[in-house]
């Protein structure tokens, strides 16, 4: 039986990043990319990230929603899962695409499970569909976190 993928995803046209933000602009482009993933039938909210490695390999997530609305997974989260996956461990830098105006940040789930996989520099770029970015690191938007050396990991 031929099992066929239906997409439901409310897609909508994401204007990419400019190119030429130089290191950065790669990572925002994935992230851009990966929006057009999100699967956002009820908040019609479509999130993109990105996360560059300590080993500068990137990874890309969407968010996903639930009709069980509790069990939504941000686009921070499955980028972060895809990278764990294929056994990293330290992330260097995340690039997240939505469509507010500033940018938004991360959920404060999302910066808990950041800071699980890396430290107070972790670079974030925050991308509005329209190109504005926001830059900021993960010690600004979570300071003092909880962190594995707080159980002596
Ligand atoms: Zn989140």
């Amino acid at each position: 039986m031929k099992i066929r993928a239906r997409s439901t995803s409310s897609r909508a046209a994401v204007r990419p990043p400019d190119a030429d933000t130089g290191p950065d602009g790669s990572l925002e482009l994935a992230a851009a990319a990966a929006r057009g993933n999100a699967y956002a039938p009820y908040s019609a909210y479509l999130v993109g990230a990105a996360v560059r490695t300590s080993s500068g390999r990137v990874f890309t997530g969407a968010n996903v929603e639930n009709a069980s609305y509790g069990l939504t997974l941000c686009a921070e989260r499955a980028a972060i899962a895809a990278a764990v996956n294929a056994g990293e461990r330290r992330l260097a830098a995340i690039a997240v695409v939505t469509q507010s105006e500033p940018p938004a940040a991360p959920c404060g789930m999302c910066r808990q499970t950041l800071a699980e996989f890396a430290g107070d520099d972790l670079e974030i770029v925050l991308v509005s569909a329209s190109g504005k970015r926001l830059k900021t690191t993960l010690g600004a938007l979570l300071p003092h976190a909880f962190r594995p050396a707080a159980l002596g990991k």
